[in-house]
């Protein structure tokens, strides 16, 4: 009988995991590599009654709503500061946007004390057995679980080691996103500033700085080494007006740069033997794939199969990803348009986006595939949820 599953990741996706093994009698233990919960980050956004549904089940929606950011006007200017465009709250954070740190903070308190944390160390082996999974860890420790789900993203090592390389699986989407903490006084009050030049963004929200910017080929780069991603970065920049100076000064001092492709993951089947995927590992987009929402359906399905299949989990990830694999690569399609609208490549492009964009029925139509596509998913025919759904309450 299936007791005792490693998850790799603990963002969105292996929290959220974390808590619906433990509802459902498992035993999850979570490592993650970073030293601690990551505080602070980008907002990320829930929208639809299955994303909230789905966290009122969870208990935590309440305590979201006490930390939402409210959401905040994405305004387009130019070089003067004068608005070319405007974008609701609601195009960005849906019904409820939080910061990734508060979110990740409130899924792992939920799970509690059901679930193993181990900050700070990473899997470096998995081999498959008939009784499990032998699980060597870069500490050098090593043991044994039942079952290993990668939920530790769009680069997730668990998908390297137990489906093969990145390049199988990850497709650059033509653009390079990045963001930085910038000092208080360049902050420009509620509304996010976006300021484009062809194939380049750069936005200030808050006391945070984002970029992006078209990049048809892959960049090659270490992705642990910040400083050669600054270089990139200043480079790209090089010799645009408004705000790009002051951003670029202030990214010689960050200390939590973070810089990536957009890319799309495309696996099938999530599952080999008894290794899963979950969330941005097996169906992430990087930005604007609704990959946060999608993180806590597919946790909450991953769990309510294995419960309902008696931990039978040859019965459970197939069941898993049909129920949940169509949802995913339906919300991961915004991913394919985010590049292009924050960073068209042409200047008539820029105008072309704005022009729409200004449109209150293109704005209307927007919002509604967006609402679709973070709802359109039959939960209660999954036979795990009805089974969790008879359980008492927490
Ligand atoms: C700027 C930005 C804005 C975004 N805005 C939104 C939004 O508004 N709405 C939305 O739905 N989505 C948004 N997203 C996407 C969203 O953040 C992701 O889809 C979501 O975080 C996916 O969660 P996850 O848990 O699957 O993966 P991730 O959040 O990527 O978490 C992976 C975790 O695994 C850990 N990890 C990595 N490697 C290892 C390893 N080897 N061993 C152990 N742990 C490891 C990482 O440290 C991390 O904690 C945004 C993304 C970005 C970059």
């Amino acid at each position: 009988m299936t007791r005792t599953v490693l998850i790799s990741g603990a963002s969105i996706a292996g929290p959220a995991l974390a808590y619906w093994l433990g509802h459902h009698g498992f035993r999850p233990t979570v490592v993650e590599i970073a030293p601690a919960l990551r505080t602070g980050g980008n907002a990320v956004d829930y929208r639809g009654p299955v994303h909230l549904g789905l966290l009122e089940r969870m208990g935590v929606l309440d305590r979201l709503r006490e930390v939402q950011t409210g959401g905040t006007v994405m305004r387009f200017v130019d070089e003067h500061g004068r608005t070319l465009m405007e974008m609701p709250a609601g195009f960005a954070g849906g019904d409820l946007e939080v910061l990734r740190g508060d979110l990740s903070r409130i899924l792992c308190e939920a799970s509690g004390d059901r679930t193993e944390w181990i900050f700070g160390d990473t899997i470096t082996a998995l081999a498959e057995t008939a009784a499990g999974v032998d699980v060597t860890f870069r500490s050098g420790t090593r043991r044994t679980f039942d079952l290993v789900v990668g939920a530790d993203g769009v680069h997730s090592t668990v998908r390297r080691l137990a489906f093969g390389p990145e390049r199988d699986y990850v497709r650059h989407l033509g653009y390079y996103v990045a963001g930085w903490e910038l000092p208080d006084e360049l902050g420009p009050g509620r509304d996010t500033l976006h300021y484009n030049v062809p194939g380049r963004l750069a936005a200030i929200g808050g006391d945070k700085a984002f970029v992006a910017f078209s990049s048809p080929e892959e960049i090659v780069y270490d992705r642990r080494d910040q400083a050669a991603q600054k270089r990139i970065l200043r480079d790209r920049f090089a010799g645009l007006g408004w705000e790009v100076p002051r951003m670029l000064a202030a990214l010689d001092d960050a200390t939590d740069l973070y810089f990536d492709q957009i890319c799309r993951v495309d696996v099938r089947p999530w599952s080999r033997g008894r290794i899963a995927l979950v969330g941005d590992a097996a169906s992430g987009a990087t930005i604007g794939g609704m990959g946060n929402g999608t993180a806590v359906v597919a946790a909450y399905a991953l769990a309510g199969e294995l419960a309902a299949a008696g931990g039978d989990h040859t019965v459970a990830f197939p069941r898993y990803e049909a129920l949940v694999g169509d949802f995913a690569r339906r919300a991961q399609r915004g991913g394919e348009t985010t590049g292009r609208f924050l960073a068209p490549r042409t200047a008539r492009g820029i105008r072309m986006r704005n022009w729409l964009h200004n449109r209150s029925w293109f704005m209307g139509l927007t919002m509604k595939v967006a609402g679709d596509r973070s709802s359109k998913i039959d939960l209660p025919a999954c036979t795990g949820l009805s089974a969790a759904s008879r359980l008492p309450p927490r």
